[in-house]
């Protein structure tokens, strides 16, 4: 018998992002949506009340690190380099991984709290981060973050062999809500003859790439400087873009990069309170749209952001990207939306982010009885403009109900955020002994 779950009673999203009066009946052992009509909660085994509330696919969180949660607050208003070579990566350097898991768990539970249901991670310790996946419910696409610089060639490749022994081993974990990914941590960190040997293997093992693209000018420069082409096209020569590549910012991309990202199918995903913060820059973000770029949405990790909700990234995206584009009209709000949902579902590779018969049951409902979601003109820009993932009443992943009532059921909330103050406060100790 097929056990059921009904979201009942409130308004529902469409794909179209209109929003209709209705109840999503899912399939919670597929973890597929069966059907969205009204009147469905009498033939559910079990009901989630969306009364006042709408419901819309879970957000997707296409870009972060998730355990630097235990880095957040701890060096901030730095620019990028200094800010990684002074601080970040001398702390990661002590990170161990029960850090990794426990930090890992914190921003499990701030995701899901705001509505997140998938994310993309590029980390260390992967297994750590896969089983706290695993315990939390969500749908994740997890890599092996790989930097050669200032390595030599063994450790270099022994780091490029563990990002594809995860990709590997890891892959299909967690009931199939484990997707892997090798991940080159950047055009400039890793060698060019390491990133070429990583495209090949990637193809051969049909595995997607993410990195991390013109997010500085600093990862720019020097490759226009070696090989007098932009990043982007550099990166194709190397054979690292295809239509399951899914690289981070994209800041400093310029004209000729959108038809090489575009032709190639490759997505781009937009993190701009992590460029705003680390004054990387505004990304082109409407122009990579307009030119055919499948753009999603992430935050980064939380010591760039300096928190995980996705609410404050679809203000910012529509916020920056008009004053990129110097045009109010740009990146609305239904294309900020459709960023943090299909966008990110589609740069990840999941078949997510749209509430429709046979899609999966990822979804997250959002109660609007609040003073700052009043009155209701329009749905769309009050998710985009005036939502905070507090307003996250339900999240739902895989047709399991991860969080009730905005008590998040997986973890001890209290139990998780104890242990990682500890766990923070040791870490900086080691680092700065
Ligand atoms: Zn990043």
């Amino acid at each position: 018998m097929t056990d059921t779950l009904a979201i009942a009673g409130g308004r529902v999203l469409t794909p179209d992002l209109d929003v209709v009066e209705a109840d999503v009946l899912v399939d919670a052992d597929a973890g597929e949506i069966i059907e969205v009509a009204p009147g469905l909660a009498a033939d559910a085994d079990e009901t989630l009340d969306a009364t006042d509330s709408l419901v819309l696919p879970g957000l997707v969180n296409a870009h972060c690190h998730a355990a630097m949660t235990l880095l957040r607050g701890y060096a901030d208003d730095e620019p990028l380099e200094a800010w990684l070579r002074e601080h970040v990566w001398p702390v990661e350097g002590e990170l161990t991984p029960d850090d990794i898991r426990v930090g890992t768990e914190l921003a499990l539970v701030e995701l899901i709290r705001s509505g997140v249901t998938a994310f993309a991670d590029m980390y260390f310790a992967v297994d750590e981060v896969a089983a706290a996946v695993e315990e939390a419910g969500v749908r994740a696409r997890l890599g092996h973050g790989v930097v050669t610089v200032g390595k030599d060639d063994e450790a270099a490749r022994a780091d490029l062999d563990e990002s594809f022994d995860v990709a590997e081993r890891l892959d299909g974990a967690a009931d199939g809500r484990v997707r892997t990914a090798v991940m080159p941590h950047s055009l400039t960190t890793v060698s060019d003859e390491l990133l070429a040997e990583t495209a090949e293997r990637a193809r051969d093992a049909d595995v997607p790439i993410h990195f991390h693209l013109n997010e500085t000018t600093d990862e720019v420069t020097p490759v226009v400087d070696e090989h007098g082409v932009r990043p982007s096209e550099h990166a194709a020569d190397l054979g690292l873009l295809t239509d399951s590549t899914f690289v981070a910012h994209g800041v400093h991309t310029d004209p000729s990069e959108f038809d090489v990202l575009a032709e190639r199918g490759t997505s781009v995903v937009h993190c701009p309170a992590s460029n705003m913060k680390l004054a990387s820059g505004m990304a082109p973000v409407q122009a990579m749209l307009d030119a055919g770029v499948n753009v999603a949405l992430g935050t980064d990790g939380a010591a760039s952001n300096n928190d995980l909700d996705l609410f404050d990234e679809l203000r910012d995206a529509a916020m920056i990207g008009k004053l990129a584009a110097d045009d109010a009209a740009a990146v609305d709000a239904e294309t900020a939306l459709r960023m943090a949902t299909e966008g990110g579902a589609d740069a990840l590779g999941f078949d997510s982010g749209r509430i429709e018969a046979g899609a999966n049951a990822d979804l997250a409902v959002v109660d609007l009885d609040a003073p700052h979601l009043t009155p209701e003109h329009d749905l769309v820009s009050h998710l985009v403009y005036a939502a905070r993932g507090s307003d996250v009443r339900h999240t739902v992943c895989d047709g399991r109900v991860l969080m009730r009532d905005r008590d998040v059921l997986a973890f001890d909330e209290a139990a998780v955020r104890e242990r990682a103050q500890e766990h923070a406060e040791a870490l900086v100790a080691r680092a700065e002994e």
